[in-house]
């Protein structure tokens, strides 16, 4: 999605709104189960262009406790600024550039620019991923003993010291401890 945001850039005070309805296949490798839906606001100062807004979307997710793919919502909301260039670079296009003295923002060039929205939605996608993704709240993860996922029901394993030759073998083991 492109954006001819020079207008609103060079005029100080200027506000719109945009919505945001997008396909991504995937970002990074995860593949994206809904299309990208939102909000854009754009606003200039002047000398600065600053965008802000937020999406919905819905990615796959492998759980970090039992390794099964689930979807995960997510919200992602984004700001960036971008300090307006007042002077037109002869003979080159419209473009921004990073600011080496501001790091943090970049240089927007006046002139008809169409901004591309792509990588700052893939950007703030990845930035709203859970840290640690869980298919459940209360996902029980993977049995101990022979691997199966315990979400789609208990597995044949007896309960936890329910054994009894592992019973026996703790014992000698704790007894082997206490001789000196
Ligand atoms: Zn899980
Ligand atoms: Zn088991």
């Amino acid at each position: 999605m492109k954006l001819d945001l020079s207008e609103i850039a060079r005029t100080p005070g200027a506000y719109t709104e945009h919505d945001i309805d997008m396909t991504f296949k995937e970002v990074e490798g995860m593949t994206l189960t809904q299309p990208v839906r939102g909000k854009l606001y754009a606003s200039s100062t002047g000398r600065v262009l600053l965008l802000e807004g937020a999406v919905d979307t819905e990615v796959e997710q492998v759980c970090s406790r039992c390794g099964g793919i689930y979807r995960q919502p997510v919200h992602a909301e984004f700001q960036e600024d971008f300090v307006i260039n007042p002077t037109m670079v002869p003979g080159k296009g419209p473009r921004i550039e990073e600011d080496e003295e501001a790091p943090e923002s970049r240089l927007f060039y006046e002139g008809t620019l169409d901004l591309n929205l792509d990588e700052l939605l893939r950007q703030s996608i990845l930035v709203a991923l859970p840290f640690k993704p869980l298919c459940a709240d209360d996902c029980q993860g993977l049995c101990p003993r022979c691997g199966h996922r315990l979400s789609e029901g208990p597995c044949p394993c007896p309960p936890e010291g329910g054994d009894p030759r592992l019973a026996v073998l703790q014992r000698l083991l704790e007894e082997r401890k206490r001789q000196p």
